[in-house]
């Protein structure tokens, strides 16, 4: 079975990274899928942020990722996919995953939404604070690979 990760990652951290590495052990293979989302305006481009996603999964043979636009359920459908998956961090991630899952659930009765509950090392991580970090020259260790840390300085000392 395949399971469809939607989300912005601007860029991918290590909370994403974990989700992934659980879930290519649940399903036979996991897509990635790099929306547009229409509240927040992106930092990188959806070719950086492909680029910065390959070299994070590139251990795992089951996990890809491609970019898409509309609705989420639109674009499981296009690939095959009737399973998202979304993370849980804290009770704020719930009440706005529930109104998402649900309206998902309206618009296709058949495609599910799968929750995992973040580990707790990587409860507090996310894309929008690795950017302000990056902004302010922090130690992004602990929140995304080195390789996506360095395209974060990269960005900021502009
Ligand atoms: P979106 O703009 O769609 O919320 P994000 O890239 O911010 O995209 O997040 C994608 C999904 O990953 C969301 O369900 C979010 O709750 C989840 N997520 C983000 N960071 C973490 C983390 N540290 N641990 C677990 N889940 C996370």
């Amino acid at each position: 079975m395949k399971i469809m990760y939607p989300g912005s990652f601007d860029p991918i951290t290590l909370g994403h990274i974990d989700l992934i590495e659980r879930c290519a052990k649940m399903f036979d293979e996991v897509e990635i899928a790099i929306l547009e989302n229409d509240s927040k305006s992106a930092t990188f481009s959806v070719e950086e942020r492909l680029e910065m996603i390959r070299e994070s999964i590139s251990k795992w043979s089951n996990v890809r990722v491609s970019a898409g636009s509309g609705l989420a359920v639109e674009y499981a459908k296009q690939i095959n996919c009737s399973v998202l998956l979304r993370g849980i961090r804290a009770v704020m991630d719930y009440e706005y995953e529930l109104q998402v899952a649900t309206a998902n659930r309206v618009l296709d009765k058949d495609v599910e939404t799968l929750f995992l509950v973040a580990s707790p090392k990587y409860s507090y991580v996310s894309s929008s604070l690795a950017r302000t970090i990056a902004r302010y020259g922090g130690d992004l260790k602990e929140f995304v690979p080195d390789h996506v840390a360095v395209k974060l300085r990269e960005k900021f000392s502009k």
